[in-house]
């Protein structure tokens, strides 16, 4: 007789873990299906975000961020180090360490809440059917009422540049190199590249970054862009925009990047090439030829804002589907899915996702941009606070950045806040929050902020809508 669960979830990374673990808190019978293999040859929970993203980036961010303030910092705070070196093999077994813990985390979430955690291949069949095919063993059929699929992503290959994992590599690889290359090519300025980039430029690589758009962080507000373009530049970071990689010659030890932009070809050598211009979903082998699943023509699967398929039982979530590829928005996701499913009433609000940029200084927002209300035409005011005065960041010697709030001007609804500057990843929540409850400047305003705080810009930006800045003069 086959196993029948309540929910089936197929994919364990942070939308299809937590929707088990939420599922399970609801007093269903859950099992979660997972596949992910490591570097070492070993299964584990928790998805790309733990082992090849969210977790190891953050890692990599933070020792690189510590080993360039050692070098370029620690002398104004009077401190005296002698030399400081990196040791790329230690750098690396924390980071190795951090995701190990992670990672056997979430096996121990999953037994905690009584999900039975099984390692191996899930296929959607007709009938709410999932084919389980555990590793090294024999496939078996699961019935399940439910099914969540929560496949994820994978990066983008370029034809004319194809992975090899020894000279062209993907962002995995990237996270995982033995040693700073001399000089680094990374094609896309986008989250990867902005992030991979920054880590392995302030371990000492050149690093040289190819960007296809004209302008620099297209997604984010023009007048943060502008700073963080700005920033990068006086860390090292070479971003040539508006420049399109044309070709990719591995030669015996270094790689020949070929790119066009309106000056016409041009060339490049370097040690190590990352691609990262994008991810696409994972359905490789995942749905039956009758399973009723519907895949758009990026190959998402194709869901209603509920994250419902056209199979009535059958839910998809995270980056698997439409919507920004974010482990935040994912998991919500999952918690919706794992909600509806025992009749709760539960929604994303997909208006109201954070984005943060991990480098430094962190870049973070929410809401709309300056450039999109603009557009929308509804009359609005703006204000900013640099960094630069506020007591906290000086103390931090992080000063560079500002906080951005532009508010609706008819009835003072804060519609997007913008951050650049120190710790912008934490800050941003506050605005979350604010956003979420529909808040108005005037909330901002009369909130108290401890002082002396980061978070006192946002509170100052929210003066200097009305141009009533206590710390900063006023337009
Ligand atoms: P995934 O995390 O990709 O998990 C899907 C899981 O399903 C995998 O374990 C896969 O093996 C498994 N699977 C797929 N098909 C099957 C199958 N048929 N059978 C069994 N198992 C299967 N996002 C952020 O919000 N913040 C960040 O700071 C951030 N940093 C990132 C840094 C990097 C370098 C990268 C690459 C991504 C980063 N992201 C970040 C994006 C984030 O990792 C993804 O949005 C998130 O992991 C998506 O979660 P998911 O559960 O949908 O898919
Ligand atoms: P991305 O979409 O953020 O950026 C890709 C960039 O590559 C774009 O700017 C695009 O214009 C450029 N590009 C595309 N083709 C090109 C070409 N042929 N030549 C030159 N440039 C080209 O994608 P990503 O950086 O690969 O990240 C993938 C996903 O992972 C993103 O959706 C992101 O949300 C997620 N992620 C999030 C975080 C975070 O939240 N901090 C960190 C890393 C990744």
């Amino acid at each position: 007789m086959s196993k029948k669960y309540d929910v089936v979830v197929i994919g364990a990374g942070p939308a299809g873990y937590i929707a088990a673990i939420r599922a399970a808190q609801n007093g269903l019978s859950v099992a979660c299906i997972d596949e992910w293999r490591n570097k070492d040859g070993k299964n584990a929970f928790g998805g790309t975000c733990l082992n090849a993203g969210c977790i190891p980036s953050k890692a990599l961010l933070e020792s690189s961020e510590l080993f360039h303030r050692a070098q370029h910092e620690f002398k104004k705070h009077g401190i005296t180090t002698g030399d400081v070196a990196i040791d790329v093999a230690g750098m690396q077994k924390r980071r190795a360490s951090i995701v190990r813990q992670l990672t056997g985390g979430v096996a121990g979430l999953l037994k905690a809440n009584k999900v039975d955690g099984l390692v191996g291949h899930g296929k959607l069949l007709a009938g709410k059917k999932v084919e389980f095919t555990p590793v090294d063993g024999e496939p078996e059929i699961i019935d399940a009422e439910h099914v969540i699929i929560a496949s994820g992503s994978t990066p983008i290959e370029l034809g004319v540049a194809p992975f090899d994992s020894e000279f062209i590599l993907d962002s995995w690889d990237a996270l995982e190199l033995d040693a700073v290359p001399d000089r680094l090519g990374v094609i896309g300025a986008g989250v990867i590249g902005l992030e991979l980039g920054s880590v392995w430029a302030r371990l000492g690589a050149n690093v040289t970054i190819i960007e296809a758009m004209d302008n620099l962080l297209f997604m984010a507000d023009r007048d943060i862009a502008k700073v963080a373009a700005k920033d990068f530049k006086q860390q090292g970071l070479d971003i040539k925009l508006g420049a399109r990689l044309t070709g990719a010659k591995v030669n015996k030890d270094f790689v020949t990047v070929a790119y066009e932009d309106k000056g016409g070809e041009h060339t490049f050598d370097v040690d190590k090439l990352v691609i990262a211009v994008g991810r696409k979903p994972v359905t490789d082998n995942l749905l039956a030829d009758d399973s009723g699943i519907q895949l758009d023509d990026r190959g998402f699967i194709v869901v209603d804002d509920e994250c419902r398929t056209r199979v009535k039982g059958v839910y998809a979530i995270g980056d698997c589907v439409r919507g920004p590829m974010l482990a935040h928005k994912g998991s919500e996701e999952g918690v919706m899915v794992a909600d509806l499913i025992v009749g709760e009433i539960a929604e994303v609000n997909y208006d109201v996702i954070p984005s943060v940029i991990y480098t430094a200084p962190e870049i973070a927002w929410v809401g709309l941009t300056e450039e999109q209300v603009n557009a929308s035409g509804r009359p609005y005011k703006t204000g900013s606070f640099p960094f630069a005065a506020s007591g906290r960041a000086k103390a931090m010697e992080q000063t560079s950045g500002m906080v951005k709030i532009i508010s609706a001007s008819d009835d003072d609804e804060i519609l997007g806040v913008h951050i650049i500057g120190p710790m912008a990843g934490e800050l941003i929540s506050e605005a979350v929050l604010a956003l979420e409850f529909s808040a108005s400047t005037e909330d901002l305003q009369r909130t108290i902020h401890a002082h002396p705080s980061l978070a006192e810009a946002i509170h100052e930006a929210a003066l200097a809508v009305d141009n009533r800045a206590l710390n900063f003069p006023n337009r």
